[in-house]
């Protein structure tokens, strides 16, 4: 069956058990990809899909960006890399964004996975191991730039210089940094950042560079730089903050109605009584509060919708259950089971996120695991069916 986008009342009856519908569109999600490729053009352009691609799934939108053209997948931890491997063909390469905890090399390097380099101890444990092999092992190197997180300091840089040999038996695909201020292109750290990542290349010669996040890539020119590495934008996240965002939305919540109720004016509504009706109110609990993913910052500030009209949340977000002012609804236009919006054409993932005070991959990354997930596109999945898309 091919199953159209944003028909949440139908796709409800199919999955009334479930207490919210995430709909993950994998179309848009390619779509995207495309989209950052011709940005970053001559570029390559990997993907980043650590925490489980920010919370949609690894293993199930890996292979749809490698079909997409997709070579270079990033995540943070070895655990995550290894997962990966049935997702993706052998020769596709995984990269470790965090490094290696001394001892894990060996089982890194026999899945065929690449590390990101941070620290000089990193470089000499996997130095050793490929000794210890005689074999040529790959890795990428990073360097601190200016955001004092991951990667080699200043210092060690200089001690690297004056010891090259350090790096025997690793073959180095990719020197790396990561810019700490790319969502904000009026910021002048990012072009310092560039500056400082210029000069270190020419340290490494013949060594291609990664160093463009998903802001990054709309930084423009030399940004990009061989690999560029976006996460948050393939995902439908605004790559600029407060800009109009070009990429396409990947991701829709609904949330279904538990139960509604009339309550007079002077009324207190949930924990701590934040909230108290000024007016005699129609309210509705939907099924979703911040074990779910809706932050309890949401509290008295965001909104769910209906068609176009706004239903603000009043009093605090609970952890199953959250309360929307649905007053300026028809009386009977909603009920128990149906769906209001939470993510959609009227609210953003990153309207939601400014709502919420946070980032669009903090919503990402948290929303729950009790929501029905459904695929609009899946039949893309298996080639068998593709011409029914
Ligand atoms: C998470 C991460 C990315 C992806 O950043 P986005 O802003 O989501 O595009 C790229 N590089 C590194 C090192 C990261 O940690």
């Amino acid at each position: 069956m091919v199953m159209e986008m944003c028909l949440p009342q139908e796709v409800a009856a199919a999955h009334a058990v479930s207490p919210g519908i995430l709909t993950i569109d994998f179309a848009a999600l390619q779509a995207n990809y495309r989209h950052l490729c011709q940005r970053a053009a001559p570029s390559s352009v990997g993907a980043v899909v650590k925490a489980d691609a920010y919370g949609l799934g690894a293993s199930l939108l890996a292979p749809l960006l490698y079909e997409a053209g997709c070579r270079h997948f990033f995540v943070a931890q070895l655990e995550e890399a290894l997962a990966l491997g049935p997702a993706l063909p052998a020769y596709v390469r995984r990269f470790v964004l965090n490094g290696l905890f001394a001892g894990t090399e060996a089982t890194c390097a026999d899945a065929g996975i690449v590390p990101v380099l941070n620290s000089l101890e990193q470089v000499s444990n996997w130095a050793a191991l490929a000794a210890a092999r005689g074999e040529r092992l790959p890795a990428v190197l990073q360097i601190d730039t200016g955001m004092a997180r991951l990667g080699l300091s200043d210092a060690e840089l200089n001690r690297l210089s004056a010891s090259p040999e350090t790096l025997e038996g690793i073959r180095l695909l990719y020197v790396m940094s990561h810019l700490a201020c790319a969502d904000d292109p009026e910021n002048a750290h990012n072009i310092y950042q560039l500056r400082r990542m210029q000069e270190i290349s020419r340290l490494f010669p013949g060594v291609p560079v990664s160093f463009a996040n998903s802001g990054a890539i709309f930084l423009g020119g030399a940004f990009a730089a061989d690999l560029a590495r976006p996460g948050i934008a393939l995902y439908g996240g605004a790559p600029h903050v407060g800009e109009v965002n070009p990429m396409r939305p990947v991701v829709r919540l609904d949330v279904r109605v538990v139960q509604i109720r009339d309550v007079p004016a002077g009324c207190s509504i949930s924990y701590g009584g934040t909230h108290i009706t000024e007016r005699p109110a129609r309210l509705a609990t939907i099924a979703a509060g911040y074990a779910d993913g809706l932050p309890r910052s949401l509290s008295n500030r965001g909104a769910a919708y209906f068609g176009q009209t706004r239903l603000p949340i009043v009093g605090r977000v609970s952890m199953d259950t959250t309360i929307i002012d649905i007053s300026a609804l028809d009386r009977d236009t909603l009920e128990a089971g149906k769906l209001v919006e939470v993510i959609g054409p009227n609210q953003s993932l990153d309207d939601l996120a400014s709502d919420a005070d946070t980032i669009p991959y903090e919503i990402l990354t948290r929303l729950g695991r009790r929501y029905q997930r459904t695929y609009p596109h899946s039949c893309a999945l298996d080639p068998a069916s593709a011409s029914a898309c």
